[in-house]
């Protein structure tokens, strides 16, 4: 059966219920519907004090490009705390359209580990992702009014680095031009748009701790450059407030249910390849005030998702994350060990273990930072028992706890073992610190991580690159962490160089500083800022049945 038809037939209970279960008083529920809230955290912080909630953040291998179930895991597990007693709150990102109606799908969970109303929550759900995108095109409204206006401000058209955004795989408006039509129509320019989950707005919404972070990190973003390439920012054009203001709905966490009744505030959603990719802060610090254990998820694989979230949300965030799961895959780990990906579905045990490789550095990356690795080994139904068993017994040489996670096909039950094993992990003293200073250079900070997360030997800058280290260096912005852009199929910024590669060089295209959300972008390889749509997009499946409801949804 799809997740579609199994969420379907699921019972949903009212999210006042939920909520009074999570200790979220009546009076701080904004409802959507039946079944999803936001939470006014103002009235909510009277009520519950400081945050305290353990974190055990969800990561994984590197991936295949069907994903190697993350938020499946991270919702069983979630639902399997919670059938221990432990009071659980999962936090997940909101998914983006990108995706969904292209390849890779929705970002609720699967099988009998999923978040609902999952139809609603993968489309449109309670608008933040349309409000994101409005205020960051509003920004962009007013930039260019201000060209038409004269540009007291002497903004360079040519160096105008903020871009307009969209939540759609489009590639056709990565590069434009705008203003056409003559002297009424605005000042000509070349323009692009990129992914709304790409945009610096998403990353200061998921980063700001309340309305007024928002408003300063909002006035702090970098639009482009004036003709003497003195920075311009959002309070140059005294934006923010309008931003705030079109953004204050937004800002509160969404709350829903797992199919096995667990609370989730699902809030923000920056992909993990071209941004910080993990859910908002404050649905974060929100769960931690409410439960005893946090389970969230960081996107794709542990050198991107896991490495921004450690060296980049949990240091601003100020809390110290107490477990990583590492989900791996028996068809990824074969896929690592030089399987064809049509031919994933045969035993192949030699393969599995060739693919190991790529398990043990994440694994290893993750006990950089200081936090205890747990792998999840996601269960599909075409795993063999020798498979599995090389993986359990692997890590069990090393010392690693690991678990086989059934959730997918078994919801809670299926997560019991990875429960406790998760349990034991976070009651472990654990000595979180960042990978990087920040008072490190640019160049020596991303050298760091390719060297200690990626594996590479070193790096080598475009001139563009180095134009813009100059100009970081030159604005004194040089203490702000980096936000790696690469590939998620390789540590390399080569995509087809899989398992654990080793002497490469990494190759930086170029650097925007994103002085709101307070790090920099280093773009890598090819990666792009706004994907495109594959030859036969999910899109084409999908359609609305005689009773008005979504078909063709995973
Ligand atoms: P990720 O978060 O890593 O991108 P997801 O949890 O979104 O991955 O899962 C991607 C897809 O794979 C979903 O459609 C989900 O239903 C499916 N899936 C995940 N785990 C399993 C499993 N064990 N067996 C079968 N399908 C699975």
């Amino acid at each position: 059966m799809s997740d579609l038809g199994i969420a379907s037939r699921a019972n949903l209970e009212p999210i006042q219920d939920i909520a009074q279960r999570a200790g979220i008083p009546e009076e701080a529920l904004e409802l959507y519907g039946r079944y999803k809230a936001k939470i006014d955290t103002g009235l909510l912080h009277e009520r519950t004090g400081t945050a305290r909630g353990r974190v055990v953040l969800v990561s994984a291998m590197s991936p295949t490009p069907a994903g190697e179930g993350k938020s499946t895991v991270t919702v069983g597990l979630g639902d399997a705390l919670s059938a221990t007693g432990t009071r659980t709150m999962i936090a997940l990102r909101e998914p983006s359209l990108g995706p969904i109606f292209g390849m890779k799908g929705g970002a609720t969970g699967g099988g009998y580990s999923q978040v609902l109303p999952m139809e609603d929550i993968n489309m449109h759900f309670t608008g933040d992702f349309h409000a994101i995108t409005s205020a960051n095109n509003l920004l962009m409204a007013l930039v260019d009014n201000h060209l038409h206006r004269g540009n007291e401000l002497g903004i360079d058209p040519r160096r105008i680095t903020f871009r307009r955004v969209l939540d759609v795989n489009d590639r056709a408006l990565r590069q434009i031009v705008i203003g056409l039509g003559g002297p009424t129509e605005g000042m000509p320019r070349e323009a692009g748009f990129d992914i709304t989950v790409a945009s610096e707005v998403m990353a200061v919404f998921c980063l700001a701790t309340g309305i007024d972070d928002l408003r300063e990190r909002l006035a702090a973003i970098t639009v482009g450059y004036t003709f003497d390439r003195k920075p311009v920012t959002v309070a140059d054009l005294n934006a923010q407030g309008a931003m705030t203001m079109l953004l204050k709905d937004a800002l509160k966490p969404n709350l829903v249910q797992t199919m096995a009744g667990t609370p989730a505030l699902i809030h923000g959603g920056p992909f993990a390849n071209i941004a910080h990719g993990c859910n908002s802060v404050i649905a974060t610090n929100t769960a931690r005030a409410l439960a005893d254990v946090v389970v969230t998820e960081a996107g794709f694989g542990a050198d991107l998702g896991a490495e921004k979230f450690m060296d980049i949300k949990a240091r601003f965030a100020g809390f110290e994350p107490s477990a990583a799961v590492v989900v791996a895959t028996v068809r990824a780990l074969k896929m690592h060990g030089g399987v064809a990906k049509d031919a994933l579905g045969a035993e192949n045990v030699d393969a599995v273990r060739a693919g190991l490789c790529n398990l043990e550095r994440h694994v290893t990356n993750i006990g950089k930072f200081g936090v205890t690795p747990v792998v999840a080994v996601n269960r599909f139904h075409t795993d063999t028992e020798a498979e599995l068993d090389v993986v359990i017994q692997w890590c069990r040489e090393r010392g690693v706890e690991a678990a086989v996670a059934e959730v997918w096909g078994r919801g809670a039950a299926g997560g019991a073992e990875l429960a406790q094993k998760v349990l034991a992990a976070i009651q472990k003293p654990q000595e979180f610190s960042p990978l990087y200073e920040l008072e490190l250079s640019v160049e020596e900070k991303i050298s760091t991580i390719v060297r200690e997360i990626y594996g590479g030997a070193g790096v080598e800058y475009s001139a563009e690159a180095r134009r813009a280290l100059e100009r970081i260096h030159a604005n004194g912005w040089d203490a702000m962490p980096v936000c790696m852009a690469k590939t998620q199929y390789s540590f390399s910024d080569d995509a087809s160089l899989l398992g654990a590669p080793e002497g490469f060089t990494l190759h930086v295209r170029d650097l925007i500083p994103k002085t709101g959300a307070g790090f920099i972008v280093a773009l890598t390889g090819s990666v792009m800022t706004m994907p495109g749509l594959p030859k036969v997009p999910a899109a084409m499946r999908m359609d609305v049945d005689a009773q008005g409801r979504a078909v063709g949804l995973f």
